[in-house]
């Protein structure tokens, strides 16, 4: 069959090739390939700044934004032959670690959990993968291709299940909430906040197109320019940039005992010694909290998979901006200036 494997850690190394069949080691479900998003960890391990092989291989097949199509379902499971599922990214640490042995594997303590597509494990970017029963989600057959976008989801639900549960140390009754970054986890995020009855911010550096169009779908409020601003105290924000200015700016303008859920992965953007001051001081005073978020247990599988089910068709299918073939991958990894979702389309639908 083809797939999409790269050498980790080796630039320009991507391609589109023959490799085996899945051996059933990687789990009793078989499932035709239908589509896989692309998101930033793809292009970054493509130009070798990421990634790890599985053991004893020099090549990972790419992709862990899954939906297929179950073609065996294997002895064990509930599945059945046609369900369309999308499979768990990340696996347990072997020793397993505390949060590990009580499945809260997204929050790993010791680093040594695996993840397809990204660390050890191949992906989901060939004709045809496995899975374990158990790290196959069922999704609403009515979402159709918009099932590719559950695990973007997932990082969200996570977030904001977060937020919900340190809000919770004293009286907490948010009302507004600001998303900084109209990309699909942004959008995502503003889709699930709206979904809570929040009066939704979204700010992003656009100021006209589809992101803006589709925040103000939403019946949220669009943003184009500076967290400082801005001018608002949210009760939440939600930060989608990784970009050092946003993060900053984000901690000075959240609302008193406000939290700033981190979920960007960026890179550099020094604070000065006496800023950094500045900004703990402004979060002592007002009962601050800054959290990190990053990844998906279970759960939150469950619970994204809801959140897309309950959301409006039309509005989930603008997300997906450009679909590409398999042999066109390269394409697929360059970001256009009106890209959101990007998907790889295997198998029709
Ligand atoms: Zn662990």
């Amino acid at each position: 069959m083809k797939a999409i494997t790269v050498e980790p850690k080796k630039p320009g190394s991507a391609r589109y090739e023959d490799v085996p069949e899945p051996d059933v080691q990687e789990g009793a479900v078989l499932v035709e390939a239908v589509a896989v998003g692309v998101c930033g960890t793809d292009v970054e391990i493509v130009e070798g700044k990421y990634g790890w092989a599985p053991q004893g291989e020099t090549r990972l097949v790419l992709g862990h934004e899954s939906l297929g199509r179950v073609i065996d379902p294997g002895p064990n499971s509930s599945l059945k032959k046609g369900d369309l599922v999308v499979g768990i990214v990340r696996r347990p640490d072997p020793v397993p670690c505390p949060n590990c042995a009580v499945g809260e594997w997204d929050m790993c303590r010791n680093g040594q959990y695996t993840e397809r597509g990204i660390k050890k494990l191949h992906g989901f970017m060939s004709e045809r993968w496995r899975i374990e029963p158990e790290y196959a989600i069922k999704i609403d057959p009515s979402l159709g291709l918009l099932g590719v976008l559950l695990e973007p989801a997932t990082v969200i639900t996570k977030a904001l299940e977060h937020v919900a549960v340190i809000g919770r140390r004293s009286f907490w009754e948010p009302r507004t909430v600001l998303v900084t970054g109209a990309g699909p986890i942004g959008l995502l995020a503003a889709l699930a906040a709206k979904l809570h009855g929040l009066d939704v911010h979204v700010l992003d550096r656009v100021e006209s197109g589809a992101k803006p169009d589709l925040v103000r779908a939403l019946g949220a409020t669009y943003h184009a320019g500076s967290v400082r601003e801005l001018g608002l105290e949210p009760d939440a924000i939600i930060e989608c940039t990784g970009v050092g200015q946003v993060i900053s700016e984000s901690i000075q303008a959240i609302g008193s005992c406000g939290i700033v859920c981190l979920t960007g992965v960026g890179h550099g953007g020094v604070i000065p010694p006496a800023a950094c001051a500045d900004i703990a001081a402004s979060a002592v005073l007002k009962n601050n909290v800054i959290v990190g978020s990053v990844n998906a247990n279970k759960r939150h599988w469950y619970k994204a998979g809801n959140i897309l089910a309950r959301a409006d068709r039309n509005w989930l299918s603008r997300l997906i901006t450009r679909r590409e073939r398999p042999e066109n991958f390269k394409q697929a990894l360059e970001r256009k200036p009106d890209d959101i979702k990007v998907v790889i389309q295997f198998a029709e639908i």
